[in-house]
């Protein structure tokens, strides 16, 4: 079991959320993600947001996806916010501030941002407001959904921060992958709309770039703790659904996983 409390201030924490991510994809993908699952298997979650801006507000609230059992209070929460009156676990990490990202950067983090999908492009003041909790952020036309190579200039990016960055320095570095949101259907030849065998198809390119990220955060001074995990799923025609930001299985099933790098 994880204790925050001890990863905070030890470690680097680096958060990829893998945006519009469906539950089933990532099952049917794991044995081709070595880098995501290579130390175990996804978990189902229940997202707080059906989606991206909603739900990374729950997030860097400290609000990450739940079980998706109907036991909800036997979940220890990785982060909190101190002084609720709410009873929280020992395990727990307790914040001060607003967010995570405020009480990690008082913590001594460095809080790095690198964006993908529309909330995240600094180009209107609304696209502002996520980009907003860090210290730094990041976002070019080629991190966005309409590049098939997003990941890979995204992690290119990260790895030219990581490269200036002290080895001393604690690094919370926040991804939002852009590449399995839609359109994703350019992932397999000839598909003409998004699907999810195009999503699967999206899911193993990212991975396979995320091996060179994980590979330079393993070469830091200090251990990495790593969350990977969707924002929301996505309706491909399911009871006549398209889309999210709507109530159904698919889009608040989220596969989530936690790990040391
Ligand atoms: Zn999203």
């Amino acid at each position: 079991m994880i204790n925050m409390n001890d990863i905070v201030g030890s470690h680097d924490i680096l958060m990829i959320t893998l945006d519009t991510l469906r539950y089933d994809a990532a099952v049917l993908e794991e044995n081709h993600c070595p880098n995501l699952c290579g130390s175990g298997s996804w978990e189902k979650r229940h997202t707080p947001g059906s989606f991206t801006y909603a739900a990374h507000h729950a997030f860097f609230g400290g609000f990450l996806p739940t079980p998706a059992t109907t036991n909800k209070k036997d979940h220890i929460r990785l982060f909190h916010s101190k002084h609720t009156g709410l009873p929280t676990h020992p395990n727990t990490w307790l914040f001060d501030t607003p967010d995570i990202v405020s009480g990690l950067q008082a913590e001594g983090y460095r809080t790095i941002c690198i964006g993908g999908v529309i909330f995240f492009t600094k180009k209107v003041p609304l696209a502002k407001v996520l980009p907003g909790y860090f210290q730094e952020s990041y976002w070019r036309m080629t991190f966005g959904v309409t590049n098939s190579r997003s990941t890979e200039h995204q992690v290119n990016h990260a790895l030219k921060l990581l490269e200036r960055a002290g080895m001393e320095e604690k690094l919370f570095l926040f991804l939002n992958v852009s590449a399995i949101h839609g359109p994703n259907h350019y992932f397999v030849p000839g598909a003409k709309k998004d699907s999810v065998d195009t999503q699967r198809a999206a899911l193993r390119y990212v991975d396979g770039q995320l091996g060179r990220l994980f590979e330079a955060m393993r070469c830091r001074e200090r251990p990495v703790f790593c969350l990977a995990f969707s924002d929301h799923g996505t309706a491909y025609g399911e009871d006549g659904y398209e889309g999210h930001r709507l109530a159904h299985e698919v889009v608040w099933n989220v596969p989530y996983r936690e790990f040391v790098l």
